[in-house]
């Protein structure tokens, strides 16, 4: 049978792995064991040795690109990462796992993009690593790996409820009787097969669960374990100080990303047609209460921090950060034109943090997005458009006065907020220290400067 840990890194023999072979201060050596399981991976590109991964930390970053390729990237070639589904890497592939998952977890947010890619790429992995096996193997598998998962005897729904909160399944997805989850075969017809007369209850029961709905509900179980493994690992944090290898690692997977979504449409999830891509923004100079929106807002004041606080910042921070000099009106169209910074920068940072947020925002309130225009000055329609605008105003960025008093719980400041009564005062100024500083490129404030 296939090694369990390849499907779930987190069962006990994933967590063994771990405790015998990981060794962070290796993390970053070149590893040729790895590299030979990469180079005989069956039907592996190896014409480019820039896609082979020579350490973990190399297979750690590369484990979420291949998720980002997959999904993006139409030309995805899938021979480049074949390594991914050779068994013979299972062990350095669980301790890719756990490294990602400590490194996102001391950098990010839970709610953050990053670890929603993660546990994204951890439930792709699975139905693709599945596929892959052979039919009896992969009932064997699937069968093992749910006895290990669900523990109760009677499997009440009620034991699969924070699945069915965060809507990774639905109750519809199940097959209950007197609230009791039916897996097994047997069971289904012994409850169910009178009812059927007209056809194979076998031939039913294949149909309403087989191995789809148990592959389903394994995946999804692991995908919030993979989540659930996170935030503890997040809380823990709080007393331990983090190992300078996951700090690298971090680093890395944080560029890694930011580089690869930026490549594609940054917002899965888009407002309007097209593909939409974060631009010139320069996240480095954001204010705290700014950072921590664009992570995501998970308590009250959710809707505010997105429609009001994100929405007139990011607006007028790449528009007309000058605003508060500005004694005219202007309008988003005075300075872009066709909206193309709207549609390809602006709209898609602020989907990113509503999406960020807990729960999503547009989830359990899609007529937030017709506030959003509305604030840029579009009137109230879903999208922006020129032919609306002037509908309604290009509302000003809150000063953090109105901050402190709406939003308290975002205004968490830093020493460059002293003096600053605008987080768009901070953005600027924290920005042209930057450029002197040289940390972000010339070739970007020329750019801004020239528009
Ligand atoms: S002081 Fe102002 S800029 Fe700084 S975190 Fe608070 S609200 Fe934001």
């Amino acid at each position: 049978m296939s090694s369990i840990s390849f499907i779930n890194p987190l069962s006990n023999e994933g967590q063994n792995i771990v405790k015998q072979s990981a060794d962070l201060n290796s993390v970053f050596e070149r590893n040729d064991d790895l590299i030979n399981i990469v180079m005989h991976s069956n039907r592996q590109t190896i014409s480019n040795s820039e896609i082979i991964p020579e350490t973990i930390g190399d297979l750690a970053i590369n484990r979420i690109k291949w998720y980002i390729e997959r999904k993006n990237n139409k030309d995805f070639n899938p021979h480049d990462y074949a390594y991914l589904f050779n068994e013979d890497i299972v062990e350095y592939d669980t301790i890719a796992f756990h490294m990602i998952a400590q490194a996102l977890a001391s950098r990010f947010n839970p709610n953050s993009r990053e670890v929603k890619l993660f546990v994204e790429s951890q439930g792709f992995l699975i139905e693709d690593r599945l596929t892959k096996l052979m039919a009896n193997e992969r009932s064997e598998i699937v069968e093992e790996i749910l006895s290990q998962l669900l523990t109760q005897n009677d499997l009440e729904w009620t034991f699969l409820k924070d699945l069915i909160a965060s809507k990774k399944l639905s109750l519809c997805d199940l097959v209950l009787e007197n609230g009791e989850i039916i897996l097994d075969r047997e069971e289904f017809i012994y409850s169910f097969g009178e009812n059927f007369t007209d056809r194979s209850p076998d031939r039913i029961y294949d149909i309403l669960i087989g191995n789809s709905l148990k592959e389903l509900i394994l995946n999804k179980m692991i995908m919030q374990a993979s989540e659930d493994y996170i935030k503890k690992i997040n809380t823990m944090l709080a007393t331990v100080e983090v190992h300078p290898m996951i700090e690298q690692l971090a680093d890395l997977l944080a560029e890694s990303i930011s580089e690869t979504m930026t490549k594609y449409s940054s917002y899965y999830g888009s407002a309007g047609p097209g593909s939409m891509k974060i631009g010139k923004l320069v996240r480095e100079a954001f204010p705290p209460c700014i950072a921590h929106t664009v992570d995501g807002v998970s308590s009250g004041g959710r809707n505010d921090a997105i429609v009001l606080l994100l929405t007139s910042f990011v607006s007028y921070a790449r528009l007309y950060p000058g605003i508060f000099a500005s004694e005219g009106r202007v309008k988003v169209s005075d300075i872009d034109s066709n909206l193309s910074i709207v549609m390809n920068e602006i709209l898609p940072l602020i989907y990113e943090a509503a999406d960020n947020c807990t729960p999503p925002l547009f989830e359990d309130q899609p007529q937030e997005k017709i506030n959003i225009t509305s604030k840029l000055g579009f009137g109230m329609h879903e999208v922006p458009d020129l032919e609306n605008e002037g509908e309604t105003t290009w509302y000003t960025p809150m000063s953090c006065e109105k901050i402190q008093m709406h939003l308290p719980q975002l205004c968490k400041k830093n020493k460059d907020c002293q003096k600053i009564n605008n987080p768009l005062s901070y953005y600027s100024r924290k920005r042209w220290i930057l450029s002197k500083e040289g940390k972000i490129e010339d070739s970007e404030e020329k750019t801004e400067a020239a528009e």
